[in-house]
């Protein structure tokens, strides 16, 4: 791992932070254990893994890409990463994001954009944009992400990989940095689906640091991958394939189709109506969320405190004006704004009600149908640089990933051809924990 990061990292820039000397201490612990002829392996055992920087790990920095956590050393280990080191599997380092997650291109970090290593003068897509990239320059074996409206799956697919992110409560979110608390979710990326079920085997699970993890008995992914799809029903939403999206990737996710009813799929066109409310939705209530959790950076109790501030209020304030970067200010505003007294019922409390039916539609649709499946994205990876400066260009790129958080439902982006020579992600979607369908689904086509 590392003489590869060395050869490609300087162009493709996804890590922030390397942890050599840690990494080399477990592998050897790992060599020990072979020698004194031991057969007892974890699930992972001895695979180089990347960590999204938003999620804690002890005695390794966590900064969220943000000026605000440069020098924030977490003093304890997030769950998932607790579980990744009982399965044995080593950390390499941290990979770079948009700040606090908020971003579809990474070029929101604080500290450097990653290139897409499919061609660098294009996004990895985003907020987890170094852990596709990571996976797909052959860093590491496979990363982790997190995904709040699309932070895996939109990366997977702009860098031709496989991003699943679970349904809400499935993976604890104990020592992720909370951005929307009742939409983040942590999930696998990988160079593909049977090495997806063997991370989510790993990370999966009841714990009760999180009091939104769904306590539930944790099924055999791996024995899911039968290859079989015989009289599957595959729901196609028309809301997905029609205006907004490249006409090129709709014919790449149509050709996907093809193959799946060669499999003997059965697919059939349905309406999720409420699809075009999504994107105002998510932003109202993931930005009323964000606000409420950032308020916790304040400057006294972590990461960068003002020097010599005048009062109290002073320092909560030059804190927070030099921690933040644009972009997380853009949203404290819009959230500050949404839940405030006088405004409240008008967008937070409507877009609330507004999620239940988006979450209705999906319910209606599975009494019917196994699994949804469209584009990951509108389109594949944009120009760096391009979009920038237009926030609202940057949500919509969002639109076919959002709903699925907004309804706690688990999906899956695989890689689905080339357009113009850069990858298209093919989104499965499943019901509720039916992790096992959406898996064995992705297998099957790959
Ligand atoms: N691009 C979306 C946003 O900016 C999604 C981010 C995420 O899933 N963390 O909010």
């Amino acid at each position: 791992s590392y003489e590869r990061i060395g050869q490609v990292d300087g162009k493709v820039k996804a890590f922030l932070k390397l942890d050599e000397e840690n990494a080399r201490a477990a592998a050897k612990a790992l060599d020990g254990q072979l020698a004194a002829g031991s057969d007892s392996r974890g699930l992972l055992f001895g695979l180089p893994i990347g960590i999204k920087d938003n999620i804690v790990t002890e005695g390794v920095t966590t900064t969220c890409a943000s000026q605000f956590l440069r020098n924030f050393n977490p003093v304890y280990d997030a769950t998932v990463v607790r579980k990744l080191k009982e399965a044995q599997a080593i950390s390499i380092g941290k990979l770079n994001m948009d700040e606090f997650a908020m971003g579809g291109s990474n070029e929101n970090s604080s500290f450097q954009p990653t290139y897409n290593p499919w061609n660098v003068e294009y996004v990895p897509g985003g907020s987890s944009g170094g852990s596709a990239a990571s996976v797909a320059a052959g860093e590491v074996y496979f990363s982790l992400g997190s995904d709040t409206g699309g932070s895996i799956r939109q990366p997977a697919a702009y860098c031709g990989i496989v991003g699943l992110k679970p349904t809400y409560g499935l993976v604890s979110r104990f020592g992720l940095v909370a951005f929307a608390s009742s939409l983040d979710q942590i999930g696998p990326l990988t160079k593909n689906v049977e090495d997806s079920a063997y991370l989510l085997q790993a990370i999966a699970g009841h714990d009760s640091a999180d009091s939104t993890s769904a306590n539930v008995e944790i099924p055999d992914y791996l024995s899911a991958l039968t290859g079989d799809v015989q009289g599957l029903r595959v729901a196609v939403p028309k809301e997905y394939l029609g205006e907004g999206i490249d006409p090129k990737v709709r014919d790449a996710v149509l050709s996907a189709l093809k193959v799946l009813e060669g499999l003997g799929a059965v697919v059939e066109e349905v309406s999720l109506p409420h699809s075009e409310y999504a994107v105002a939705t998510y932003y109202l209530l993931a930005s009323s969320e964000a606000s409420s959790n950032l308020a916790r950076f304040d400057g006294v109790r972590y990461g960068v405190r003002a020097e010599n501030p005048k009062n109290l209020l002073d320092l909560y304030h030059t804190s927070r004006s030099e921690g933040f970067g644009p972009e997380v200010k853009r949203r404290i505003m819009l959230g500050t704004y949404a839940l405030s007294s006088g405004y409240y019922d008008a967008y937070y409390l409507k877009a609330q009600k507004v999620r239940t039916l988006i979450k209705q539609d999906f319910d209606k649709v599975f009494e019917n149908y196994d699994v949804v499946i469209g584009p990951t994205a509108p389109t594949t990876a944009f120009k760096v640089g391009s979009q920038v400066d237009d926030p609202m260009t940057m949500y919509l790129n969002d639109i076919l990933t959002i709903p699925v958080n907004l309804a706690g439902v688990p999906a899956i982006s695989v890689p689905c051809g080339l357009v113009d020579g850069l990858p298209v992600g093919l989104q499965i979607i499943g019901k509720p924990l039916d992790e096992s369908t959406v898996l064995r689904v992705a297998h099957a086509y790959e």
